[in-house]
């Protein structure tokens, strides 16, 4: 086989308009033992090889091109391997392009391959989705650990092409097993080590991190007011009621998603940015529900009561599997596309999700345990609720909601007094 060079059209249309060293040097990524390169460039030249260095020629003919490949035989390749990419252009088009390569005194023939330009990369989704329309959105992503990493991912496969992605924590051992990231990124800001994967996916998007937690960031209403929709995949309620608060202000759109103890059950629940009167906000969804939330780091332990004793902590940290999560993440993903592609998106596809997801909450179980046990086996279903399969229903404002709710009704309600002992208001 003959070695792999990939390289990039569009950055080689940008070295083409802007060359100013012919030929140009560029760093190269090599996969040893597999034949594999890849030309760098830009934030990706970090993940550069020392072994091999790359030079990309341009030349207006093949006469000249053939000068240079003559040039680059000559070079000295006994410290380092030379990769050569030799191009021929008319004026900013590409005629023919080839490539070879340099150890020591051999000298090799490679297969050149094109990392095809922006508005073909995702061709393949066009049709199901709008991802001309997708490309200009911008999605904020709170919380990056195994929710959040997930989205950010699949949002960034369907070309989603803006993102803000906020989270203080760092990639710890305990996280790697259900995280997106892999131990390679151990003790990296969680933000940035996304960042790199969604770029993998997506050369092209605008990624925007922010190492702050969201109870200590000034500037969260001005970032959820410039997103398109906001995803929040936080580990406690404290900053989803203030998420969900500003959101109110704002009038962004916000889903949020968690999963339950063990991952036995999870759900999602959706705030459209332009809530109508009779619409709840998260603050009324958790009023109604008093659910055992995941506990899947020692930092949640901190949400536990007081009386709790710190040896009992460690017991409470019972993660679910990856396996169980997924679901939930599918659905948060499924539910921002619809948010993010709601006015630019007609696509028969989309239409008909949009008019049958017209619930604000959804709820799925992974297993018949605890609370469960009642659920109809899944092979037996009776229209009755099952696991592995999604519930939806609509959740209905509640009028004494501290954050959405008026203040003459709650002051009624205060009024009315607990147990029909009235309070002096
Ligand atoms: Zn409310």
């Amino acid at each position: 086989m003959k070695p792999k060079v990939y390289l990039c059209e569009e950055n080689l249309r940008a070295l083409i308009r802007g060359a100013k060293k012919n030929p140009a040097t560029v760093f190269v990524k090599e996969h040893r033992g597999e034949d594999v390169f890849h030309v760098l460039f830009g934030d990706d030249a970090r993940q550069a090889s020392s072994e091999t260095i790359g030079k990309i020629y341009l030349a207006p003919s093949s006469e000249k091109i053939a000068q240079a490949l003559s040039e680059f035989e000559a070079l000295d390749a006994s410290k380092q391997s030379v990769l050569g990419a030799f191009v021929e252009i008319d004026g900013e088009n590409v005629r023919a392009a080839r490539a070879r390569l340099k150890r020591g005194l051999d000298v090799v023939e490679c297969d050149l391959h094109f990392v095809p330009l922006k508005s073909d990369l995702y061709s393949r989704s066009k049709g199901l989705l709008e991802t001309d329309a997708l490309a200009r959105k911008r999605a904020m992503i709170i919380g990056l650990g195994s929710f959040g990493s997930t989205i950010a991912v699949e949002l960034a496969k369907a070309g989603v092409g803006n993102f803000v992605l906020m989270d203080f924590d760092r990639l710890d051992v305990s996280n790697v097993a259900r995280h997106a990231c892999g131990l390679n990124d151990l003790g990296r800001y969680k933000t940035r080590a996304v960042r790199d994967l969604i770029l993998a996916k997506n050369p092209f998007a605008n990624v925007e991190t922010i190492e702050r937690d969201v109870r200590e960031c000034d500037a969260l209403a001005d970032l959820m007011d410039g997103a398109h929709v906001v995803i929040c995949a936080t580990d406690n309620n404290r900053s989803r009621f203030l998420i969900n608060e500003t959101a109110l202000k704002t009038g962004t759109t916000v889903i949020y998603g968690r999963a339950f103890t063990r991952a036995e059950a999870g759900d999602v629940f959706i705030v459209n940015g332009k809530i109508a009167e009779s619409d709840a906000c998260y603050n009324c969804l958790v009023g109604l529900h008093h659910i055992e939330e995941e506990i899947s780091s020692a930092r949640q332990t901190e949400n536990l009561p007081a009386y709790v004793a710190p040896e009992e902590r460690e017991a409470r940290i019972q993660v679910g599997l990856s396996s169980d999560i997924l679901p939930i993440c599918n659905m948060m993903v499924k539910l921002a596309l619809l948010e993010l592609t709601a006015l630019d998106d007609d696509s028969p596809a989309m239409r008909e999700l949009r008019s049958e997801l017209t619930y604000n909450y959804y709820f799925w179980a992974n297993r018949r345990e605890k609370i469960f046990r009642a659920f109809e086996p899944f092979n037996d279903a009776k229209g009755l609720p099952t696991i592995l399969k999604w519930h939806g229903a609509l959740i209905e404002k509640n009028k004494q909601c501290w954050a959405c709710g008026s203040p003459e009704l709650m002051l009624e309600e205060l009024k009315k007094g607990i147990n029909g002992q009235e309070l002096p208001v």
